[in-house]
């Protein structure tokens, strides 16, 4: 099923769960995702980002996208993830993306809230749903992402942000990198806790790689409905093709082989990843379902 990222949002936040927004760049990873999603009947949010428009076919990978969403059991939405220029937010709401983040981190409030405004009125116009950052996410280890300062979101900016913008959701600096953690991980969820009761979008949080499970579940709690992941789906990836290298006889294997097999060293970190985020047994309990007898099926 092709979806609206808002639809899905709203959904997790009155659900109490969280949606994986896995960041793509070929066929493979785009198939990993939703593969994924079916087997956990789970919606998933296909992320790409506009530092891969120089080497993705932007309209056919869109049109891939819808394609595989269109047959999917699941709901399936299509985002783009980090957009600094206006115009990659056009091209990507004029091939179908069903959301777009416009990243103006690095401009102060007053210029991020005028910026990110004006992209809020061009995609409504067209029903496309718009993420936005204040504060900065920094960057860790392995990571092919952004680098930002590292400034945690100030709730009062946060309140004002959402209310002068018309943003459907809000990306939260509290502590998370994109990449692995190089030190301890300090995430700052009492932050949180105090953006949730200023905002009331759903909120995002970037950096899921390397979060400790018990943190992700807290911030869930505290009102993430949105969580993107990239580096360990990438790690997993390169890991693999490493190993295939490795081994002497593998120039003898066909490239379709490899790839293949790729997908499935991506699945099971994807698949890790969405049943932390469905939160299944919170949701089991609100059900009424007893956890002992669901166990045992
Ligand atoms: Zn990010």
């Amino acid at each position: 099923m092709r979806f609206n990222t808002k639809q899905i949002l709203v959904d997790a936040q009155q659900g109490e769960y969280a949606v994986a927004a896995f960041n793509v760049y070929s066929l493979e990873t785009v198939q990993a995702a939703i593969s994924v999603a079916e087997k956990e009947n789970q919606p998933v949010i296909i992320a790409l980002g506009e530092r891969y428009f120089p080497t993705v076919d932007v309209e056919g990978f869109a049109a891939l996208v819808q394609a595989m969403a269109g047959k999917s059991r699941v709901p399936v939405a299509l985002h783009l993830d980090h957009a600094y220029e206006k115009s990659s937010i056009i091209r990507a709401i004029r091939c179908g993306f069903t959301s777009v983040m416009y990243d103006g981190s690095k401009f102060d409030l007053e210029e991020n809230i005028q910026r990110t405004k004006e992209i809020v009125e061009i995609a409504h116009k067209a029903g496309v749903s718009v993420e936005a950052e204040i504060g900065s996410v920094a960057r860790g280890a392995f990571s092919d992402e952004e680098d930002g300062d590292g400034t945690l979101t100030d709730p009062e900016s946060a309140k004002r942000f959402v209310a002068e913008t018309g943003v459907d959701f809000l990306a939260a600096a509290i502590g998370t990198v994109h990449g692995m953690y190089t030190g301890e991980p300090k995430i700052d969820l009492a932050l949180l806790e105090r953006i949730r009761s200023e905002v009331q979008v759903p909120l995002v949080l970037h950096g899921g790689s390397g979060t400790p499970d018990d943190v992700i579940s807290q911030a869930i709690r505290s009102g993430i409905c949105k969580i993107n992941v990239n580096t360990e789906i990438s790690m997993a990836a390169v890991a693999h093709l490493l190993k295939f290298a490795a081994d002497a006889s593998a120039s003898k294997v066909h490239l379709s082989t490899i790839m293949a097999h790729m997908q499935q060293s991506m699945e099971p970190v994807m698949t890790k990843f969405v049943r932390l985020f469905a939160q299944m047994e919170r949701k089991h309990r609100r059900m009424g379902i007893d956890l002992e007898e669901w166990d045992s099926l």
